[in-house]
Protein backbone atom coordinates (compact mmCIF):
# COMPACT_ATOMS: atom_id res chain seq x y z
CA UNK A 1 0.00 0.00 0.00
CA UNK A 2 2.53 2.32 1.38
CA UNK A 3 4.60 1.40 -1.90
CA UNK A 4 1.69 2.08 -4.58
CA UNK A 5 1.22 5.31 -3.20
CA UNK A 6 4.53 6.62 -3.06
CA UNK A 7 4.79 5.67 -6.46
CA UNK A 8 1.93 7.69 -7.93
CA UNK A 9 3.03 10.38 -6.01
CA UNK A 10 6.33 10.14 -8.15
CA UNK A 11 4.30 10.06 -11.26
CA UNK A 12 2.54 12.90 -10.12
CA UNK A 13 6.23 14.52 -9.58
CA UNK A 14 4.89 15.00 -5.55
CA UNK A 15 7.27 12.81 -4.10
CA UNK A 16 9.38 14.31 -1.47
CA UNK A 17 12.66 13.21 -0.39
CA UNK A 18 14.63 14.21 2.22
CA UNK A 19 18.55 15.51 1.35
CA UNK A 20 21.54 14.91 3.60
CA UNK A 21 23.25 18.85 4.47
CA UNK A 22 26.91 17.77 6.39
CA UNK A 23 27.27 21.12 7.44
CA UNK A 24 25.84 24.54 9.17
CA UNK A 25 23.02 26.59 7.41
CA UNK A 26 25.97 29.09 6.33
CA UNK A 27 25.16 30.22 2.40
CA UNK A 28 27.39 27.74 1.45
CA UNK A 29 26.48 24.25 2.58
CA UNK A 30 28.31 20.86 1.79
CA UNK A 31 25.71 17.98 0.37
CA UNK A 32 26.61 14.36 -0.82
CA UNK A 33 30.68 16.00 -0.76
CA UNK A 34 29.75 18.83 -2.99
CA UNK A 35 29.69 22.67 -2.07
CA UNK A 36 26.30 23.94 -2.82
CA UNK A 37 25.14 27.87 -2.59
CA UNK A 38 21.57 27.42 -0.08
CA UNK A 39 18.89 29.95 -0.63
CA UNK A 40 16.25 27.61 1.09
CA UNK A 41 17.13 28.73 4.88
CA UNK A 42 14.60 30.60 6.92
CA UNK A 43 17.81 31.61 9.10
CA UNK A 44 17.60 35.25 7.91
CA UNK A 45 19.54 36.86 9.91
CA UNK A 46 22.77 33.60 10.10
CA UNK A 47 22.08 33.86 14.03
CA UNK A 48 21.91 30.54 13.83
CA UNK A 49 26.00 30.66 13.53
CA UNK A 50 26.41 33.69 15.13
CA UNK A 51 29.39 33.14 17.06
CA UNK A 52 27.30 34.78 20.75
CA UNK A 53 24.22 32.49 19.77
CA UNK A 54 26.74 29.52 19.87
CA UNK A 55 28.47 30.54 22.80
CA UNK A 56 25.10 30.73 24.79
CA UNK A 57 23.71 27.12 23.73
CA UNK A 58 27.43 26.03 24.70
CA UNK A 59 27.74 27.93 28.22
CA UNK A 60 24.14 26.74 28.87
CA UNK A 61 24.59 23.16 28.17
CA UNK A 62 27.71 23.34 30.48
CA UNK A 63 25.58 25.11 33.54
CA UNK A 64 22.26 22.83 33.54
CA UNK A 65 23.45 19.92 30.82
CA UNK A 66 21.42 18.82 27.59
CA UNK A 67 17.78 17.71 28.34
CA UNK A 68 15.41 19.50 30.90
CA UNK A 69 14.55 15.94 31.83
CA UNK A 70 10.71 17.07 32.17
CA UNK A 71 7.50 19.20 31.30
CA UNK A 72 7.49 22.55 32.19
CA UNK A 73 4.73 22.04 34.96
CA UNK A 74 6.79 18.98 36.48
CA UNK A 75 10.14 19.62 37.41
CA UNK A 76 11.64 21.54 33.56
CA UNK A 77 11.19 24.71 33.82
CA UNK A 78 14.66 25.79 34.08
CA UNK A 79 16.37 29.87 34.86
CA UNK A 80 16.32 30.25 30.68
CA UNK A 81 13.11 29.53 29.68
CA UNK A 82 12.12 31.81 32.45
CA UNK A 83 14.51 34.88 30.83
CA UNK A 84 13.63 34.02 27.38
CA UNK A 85 9.84 34.36 27.94
CA UNK A 86 10.57 38.06 29.86
CA UNK A 87 12.27 39.34 27.05
CA UNK A 88 10.04 38.10 24.40
CA UNK A 89 7.16 39.73 25.70
CA UNK A 90 9.17 42.98 26.00
CA UNK A 91 10.57 42.68 22.76
CA UNK A 92 6.71 42.13 21.40
CA UNK A 93 5.54 44.82 23.52
CA UNK A 94 3.72 42.63 25.38
CA UNK A 95 2.51 41.64 28.99
CA UNK A 96 3.86 38.20 28.79
CA UNK A 97 5.07 35.24 26.65
CA UNK A 98 5.13 31.64 26.79
CA UNK A 99 7.64 29.07 24.77
CA UNK A 100 6.65 26.24 23.19
CA UNK A 101 8.90 23.32 21.38
CA UNK A 102 8.17 24.60 18.36
CA UNK A 103 6.28 26.68 16.30
CA UNK A 104 4.10 24.17 15.23
CA UNK A 105 3.92 23.21 18.84
CA UNK A 106 2.43 26.47 19.70
CA UNK A 107 -0.01 26.99 17.14
CA UNK A 108 -1.43 23.50 17.66
CA UNK A 109 -1.72 24.54 21.65
CA UNK A 110 -2.64 28.09 21.44
CA UNK A 111 -5.51 27.91 19.29
CA UNK A 112 -8.27 25.84 21.06
CA UNK A 113 -7.43 27.76 23.70
CA UNK A 114 -8.99 30.93 21.63
CA UNK A 115 -11.63 28.78 20.04
CA UNK A 116 -13.91 25.90 20.77
CA UNK A 117 -16.51 23.72 19.47
CA UNK A 118 -18.96 26.94 19.82
CA UNK A 119 -16.87 29.50 17.75
CA UNK A 120 -16.00 30.88 14.80
CA UNK A 121 -12.76 30.44 13.00
CA UNK A 122 -11.82 33.14 10.04
CA UNK A 123 -8.60 31.82 8.39
CA UNK A 124 -6.74 33.54 5.61
CA UNK A 125 -6.34 30.34 2.89
CA UNK A 126 -3.07 30.52 2.74
CA UNK A 127 -2.56 29.81 6.49
CA UNK A 128 0.28 27.72 7.59
CA UNK A 129 -0.65 23.98 7.79
CA UNK A 130 0.09 24.15 12.19
CA UNK A 131 -2.63 26.59 12.07
CA UNK A 132 -5.29 24.96 10.29
CA UNK A 133 -4.24 21.68 12.39
CA UNK A 134 -5.23 24.05 15.35
CA UNK A 135 -8.14 25.02 14.24
CA UNK A 136 -9.09 21.32 13.35
CA UNK A 137 -8.22 20.22 17.44
CA UNK A 138 -10.22 23.28 18.40
CA UNK A 139 -13.37 21.80 16.83
CA UNK A 140 -14.35 25.01 15.68
CA UNK A 141 -16.43 25.92 12.38
CA UNK A 142 -13.67 26.97 9.93
CA UNK A 143 -14.47 29.17 7.33
CA UNK A 144 -11.68 30.30 4.89
CA UNK A 145 -11.28 33.95 3.78
CA UNK A 146 -9.34 34.91 -0.04
CA UNK A 147 -6.42 35.53 0.45
CA UNK A 148 -5.47 39.06 1.99
CA UNK A 149 -9.15 39.83 0.90
CA UNK A 150 -10.35 42.29 3.60
CA UNK A 151 -13.69 42.50 2.10
CA UNK A 152 -14.30 38.61 1.89
CA UNK A 153 -13.31 38.95 5.62
CA UNK A 154 -16.13 41.55 6.66
CA UNK A 155 -18.76 39.42 4.21
CA UNK A 156 -17.80 36.41 6.53
CA UNK A 157 -18.12 38.54 9.86
CA UNK A 158 -21.33 40.01 8.80
CA UNK A 159 -22.84 37.51 7.72
CA UNK A 160 -25.30 35.05 10.39
CA UNK A 161 -23.07 34.32 13.73
CA UNK A 162 -24.84 32.52 16.13
CA UNK A 163 -21.11 31.06 17.40
CA UNK A 164 -20.14 31.81 21.04
CA UNK A 165 -16.99 34.08 19.67
CA UNK A 166 -14.95 34.65 16.57
CA UNK A 167 -10.91 34.05 16.23
CA UNK A 168 -8.98 35.34 13.05
CA UNK A 169 -6.28 33.86 11.72
CA UNK A 170 -3.90 35.30 9.19
CA UNK A 171 -0.24 35.41 9.06
CA UNK A 172 2.33 38.55 9.61
CA UNK A 173 4.74 37.32 6.37
CA UNK A 174 3.02 34.67 4.27
CA UNK A 175 5.16 31.91 4.67
CA UNK A 176 4.87 30.09 1.30
CA UNK A 177 4.33 33.37 -0.97
CA UNK A 178 5.85 36.43 1.04
CA UNK A 179 3.78 38.82 1.03
CA UNK A 180 2.19 40.72 3.82
CA UNK A 181 -0.89 40.81 5.16
CA UNK A 182 -3.16 43.68 5.61
CA UNK A 183 -2.92 44.05 9.32
CA UNK A 184 -4.39 47.32 10.10
CA UNK A 185 -7.45 46.66 7.76
CA UNK A 186 -8.01 42.86 9.62
CA UNK A 187 -7.13 44.53 13.19
CA UNK A 188 -9.78 46.93 12.86
CA UNK A 189 -12.15 44.70 11.54
CA UNK A 190 -11.33 42.23 14.78
CA UNK A 191 -11.82 45.25 17.14
CA UNK A 192 -15.29 46.28 15.01
CA UNK A 193 -16.36 42.81 15.27
CA UNK A 194 -15.60 42.21 18.91
CA UNK A 195 -12.93 39.43 17.41
CA UNK A 196 -9.75 38.31 18.27
CA UNK A 197 -6.79 38.40 16.03
CA UNK A 198 -3.65 35.53 15.86
CA UNK A 199 -0.97 36.78 13.85
CA UNK A 200 1.37 34.21 13.02
CA UNK A 201 4.72 35.94 12.84
CA UNK A 202 6.62 33.25 12.17
CA UNK A 203 8.71 34.87 9.38
CA UNK A 204 7.87 38.43 10.66
CA UNK A 205 9.98 38.27 13.52
CA UNK A 206 13.33 40.07 13.80
CA UNK A 207 12.49 40.43 9.61
CA UNK A 208 10.39 42.78 9.77
CA UNK A 209 9.95 46.55 11.67
CA UNK A 210 12.36 49.03 12.40
CA UNK A 211 13.87 46.87 14.90
CA UNK A 212 12.56 43.56 13.67
CA UNK A 213 10.02 43.43 16.15
CA UNK A 214 7.41 42.18 13.52
CA UNK A 215 4.65 42.75 11.38
CA UNK A 216 3.03 44.69 14.14
CA UNK A 217 5.83 46.98 14.51
CA UNK A 218 6.04 47.51 10.61
CA UNK A 219 2.38 48.55 10.85
CA UNK A 220 2.73 50.62 13.91
CA UNK A 221 0.06 48.84 15.24
CA UNK A 222 -0.95 48.59 19.21
CA UNK A 223 0.60 45.30 20.10
CA UNK A 224 -2.17 45.06 22.90
CA UNK A 225 -4.78 44.40 20.80
CA UNK A 226 -3.89 41.68 18.99
CA UNK A 227 -2.23 38.08 19.59
CA UNK A 228 0.87 37.33 18.18
CA UNK A 229 2.76 33.77 17.97
CA UNK A 230 5.98 33.42 16.41
CA UNK A 231 9.43 30.93 15.68
CA UNK A 232 12.76 31.04 17.22
CA UNK A 233 13.52 28.63 14.08
CA UNK A 234 13.91 31.52 11.67
CA UNK A 235 15.63 34.68 11.78
CA UNK A 236 16.33 33.80 15.74
CA UNK A 237 18.52 30.76 14.35
CA UNK A 238 17.48 28.30 16.65
CA UNK A 239 14.50 26.30 17.45
CA UNK A 240 10.98 26.50 19.77
CA UNK A 241 8.13 28.98 19.02
CA UNK A 242 6.19 31.44 21.65
CA UNK A 243 2.75 32.97 22.01
CA UNK A 244 3.10 36.75 23.20
CA UNK A 245 -0.14 38.48 25.27
CA UNK A 246 -2.05 39.61 27.82
CA UNK A 247 -0.62 37.91 31.03
CA UNK A 248 -4.07 36.19 31.69
CA UNK A 249 -3.76 34.45 28.70
CA UNK A 250 -0.06 33.23 28.91
CA UNK A 251 -1.23 31.94 32.52
CA UNK A 252 -4.26 30.43 31.36
CA UNK A 253 -2.21 28.57 28.64
CA UNK A 254 -0.06 27.29 31.24
CA UNK A 255 -3.07 25.39 32.58
CA UNK A 256 -4.39 24.04 29.69
CA UNK A 257 -2.15 24.33 26.33
CA UNK A 258 -1.76 20.27 25.83
CA UNK A 259 1.47 20.72 23.38
CA UNK A 260 2.49 22.60 26.51
CA UNK A 261 1.70 20.81 29.15
CA UNK A 262 2.24 17.32 28.00
CA UNK A 263 5.89 17.42 26.27
CA UNK A 264 9.25 17.77 28.40
CA UNK A 265 10.79 21.26 27.80
CA UNK A 266 12.53 22.44 25.31
CA UNK A 267 16.54 22.05 26.10
CA UNK A 268 17.68 25.01 28.34
CA UNK A 269 20.46 25.88 26.04
CA UNK A 270 17.85 26.15 23.11
CA UNK A 271 16.21 29.02 24.93
CA UNK A 272 19.71 30.62 26.14
CA UNK A 273 20.51 30.56 22.62
CA UNK A 274 17.44 32.53 21.84
CA UNK A 275 18.04 34.87 24.25
CA UNK A 276 21.20 35.54 22.79
CA UNK A 277 19.61 36.09 19.56
CA UNK A 278 17.44 38.70 20.57
CA UNK A 279 20.17 40.67 21.77
CA UNK A 280 21.78 40.53 18.81
CA UNK A 281 18.51 41.62 16.84
CA UNK A 282 18.98 44.69 18.72
CA UNK A 283 22.62 45.14 18.89
CA UNK A 284 23.58 44.46 15.10
CA UNK A 285 20.72 46.62 13.48
CA UNK A 286 23.13 45.72 10.62
CA UNK A 287 22.10 42.37 10.02
CA UNK A 288 18.76 43.67 9.19
CA UNK A 289 20.10 46.05 6.85
CA UNK A 290 21.87 43.80 5.00
CA UNK A 291 19.21 41.25 4.80
CA UNK A 292 17.07 44.02 2.90
CA UNK A 293 19.90 45.38 0.28
CA UNK A 294 20.36 41.61 -0.32
CA UNK A 295 16.43 40.96 -1.08
CA UNK A 296 16.06 44.39 -2.76
CA UNK A 297 19.19 42.90 -5.09
CA UNK A 298 18.28 39.76 -5.44
CA UNK A 299 14.25 40.62 -6.18
CA UNK A 300 15.47 43.27 -8.52
CA UNK A 301 17.65 40.82 -10.21
CA UNK A 302 14.84 38.59 -10.90
CA UNK A 303 12.17 41.18 -12.19
CA UNK A 304 14.45 42.53 -14.37
CA UNK A 305 15.10 39.00 -16.01
CA UNK A 306 11.84 38.76 -16.54
CA UNK A 307 10.51 35.54 -14.01
CA UNK A 308 7.14 35.80 -12.86
CA UNK A 309 7.12 36.62 -8.89
CA UNK A 310 4.54 36.14 -6.28
CA UNK A 311 4.03 39.84 -4.58
CA UNK A 312 6.65 39.41 -1.99
CA UNK A 313 7.61 42.18 0.00
CA UNK A 314 9.95 40.11 2.18
CA UNK A 315 12.94 37.93 1.85
CA UNK A 316 11.08 35.21 0.39
CA UNK A 317 11.27 35.22 -2.96
CA UNK A 318 8.84 32.96 -5.08
CA UNK A 319 9.81 32.45 -8.48
CA UNK A 320 5.98 30.95 -9.67
CA UNK A 321 5.58 28.32 -12.41
CA UNK A 322 2.84 26.48 -11.38
CA UNK A 323 3.78 23.09 -12.71
CA UNK A 324 5.11 20.77 -10.41
CA UNK A 325 7.62 18.75 -13.05
CA UNK A 326 8.74 21.59 -14.48
CA UNK A 327 9.64 23.00 -10.81
CA UNK A 328 11.20 20.03 -9.98
CA UNK A 329 13.55 19.57 -12.79
CA UNK A 330 14.44 23.54 -12.63
CA UNK A 331 15.33 22.91 -8.90
CA UNK A 332 17.43 19.78 -10.01
CA UNK A 333 19.42 21.75 -12.82
CA UNK A 334 20.04 24.77 -10.35
CA UNK A 335 21.19 22.32 -8.14
CA UNK A 336 23.72 21.22 -10.65
CA UNK A 337 24.44 24.57 -11.54
CA UNK A 338 25.74 24.60 -7.38
CA UNK A 339 22.38 26.55 -6.34
CA UNK A 340 19.91 24.97 -3.85
CA UNK A 341 16.16 26.04 -4.18
CA UNK A 342 13.88 23.97 -3.56
CA UNK A 343 10.60 23.49 -5.80
CA UNK A 344 7.40 24.09 -3.73
CA UNK A 345 4.49 21.61 -4.51
CA UNK A 346 0.91 20.70 -3.46
CA UNK A 347 0.16 20.19 -0.97
CA UNK A 348 2.31 22.20 0.84
CA UNK A 349 1.04 24.87 -1.65
CA UNK A 350 -2.56 24.84 -4.01
CA UNK A 351 -2.77 22.83 -7.25
CA UNK A 352 -1.60 24.95 -9.95
CA UNK A 353 0.91 27.36 -7.91
CA UNK A 354 4.09 25.46 -7.72
CA UNK A 355 7.36 27.61 -6.81
CA UNK A 356 10.65 27.64 -6.41
CA UNK A 357 11.26 29.36 -3.54
CA UNK A 358 14.20 31.31 -2.81
CA UNK A 359 14.98 32.90 0.62
CA UNK A 360 17.92 34.99 1.22
CA UNK A 361 19.53 35.82 4.02
CA UNK A 362 22.17 38.37 5.70
CA UNK A 363 25.04 36.37 5.06
CA UNK A 364 24.65 36.13 1.59
CA UNK A 365 27.82 37.85 -0.39
CA UNK A 366 27.49 40.09 -3.47
CA UNK A 367 28.96 37.40 -5.36
CA UNK A 368 26.61 34.73 -3.54
CA UNK A 369 23.85 37.01 -4.72
CA UNK A 370 25.44 36.93 -8.63
CA UNK A 371 25.61 33.31 -8.87
CA UNK A 372 22.44 32.81 -8.47
CA UNK A 373 20.83 35.02 -10.50
CA UNK A 374 23.64 33.57 -13.41
CA UNK A 375 22.09 30.15 -12.29
CA UNK A 376 18.47 31.08 -12.50
CA UNK A 377 19.23 33.09 -15.89
CA UNK A 378 20.46 29.55 -17.21
CA UNK A 379 17.84 27.39 -16.13
CA UNK A 380 15.22 30.14 -16.31
CA UNK A 381 16.62 29.84 -20.88
CA UNK A 382 16.75 26.29 -20.59
CA UNK A 383 13.19 25.74 -19.51
CA UNK A 384 11.38 28.59 -21.39
CA UNK A 385 10.60 30.37 -18.26
CA UNK A 386 12.29 33.50 -19.17
N1 LIG B 1 4.01 29.09 11.07
C1 LIG B 1 4.56 29.39 9.89
C2 LIG B 1 3.96 30.47 9.06
C3 LIG B 1 5.69 28.70 9.46
O1 LIG B 1 6.24 28.97 8.27
C4 LIG B 1 6.23 27.68 10.28
C5 LIG B 1 7.49 26.93 9.88
N2 LIG B 1 7.46 26.31 8.67
C6 LIG B 1 5.60 27.40 11.49
C7 LIG B 1 4.51 28.13 11.88
C8 LIG B 1 6.09 26.31 12.39
O2 LIG B 1 7.24 26.70 13.05
P1 LIG B 1 8.32 25.61 13.52
O3 LIG B 1 9.13 25.27 12.30
O4 LIG B 1 9.10 26.32 14.56
O5 LIG B 1 7.57 24.44 14.04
Amino acid sequence: MFKEELQTRAQQHLLRELSLINSPSNPVISVEGREVLLFASNNYLGLANHPKVKEAAVNAIEKFGVGSGASRLISGTITPHHVLERELGSFKNAEAALTFSSGYATNIGVIPNLATADSLILADRLCHASLIDGCRLSRATLRVFHHNDVGHLKRLLSGPRSRASTLILTEGVFSMDGDVAPLPEIAQLAEEYGAILLIDDAHGTGVMGATGRGTVEHFGLDPRRILQMGTLSKALGGSGGFVAGPKDFVAYLVNTARSFIYSTAPPPAIAAAASAALSVIQEEPQRRAKLWRNREFLHHGLVTMGFELTNTQSPILPIMVNDPELGVQMSQHLRAEGVWIPAVRPPTVPKGTSRLRITVTADHSPEHLETALRALRKVGTAFRVL
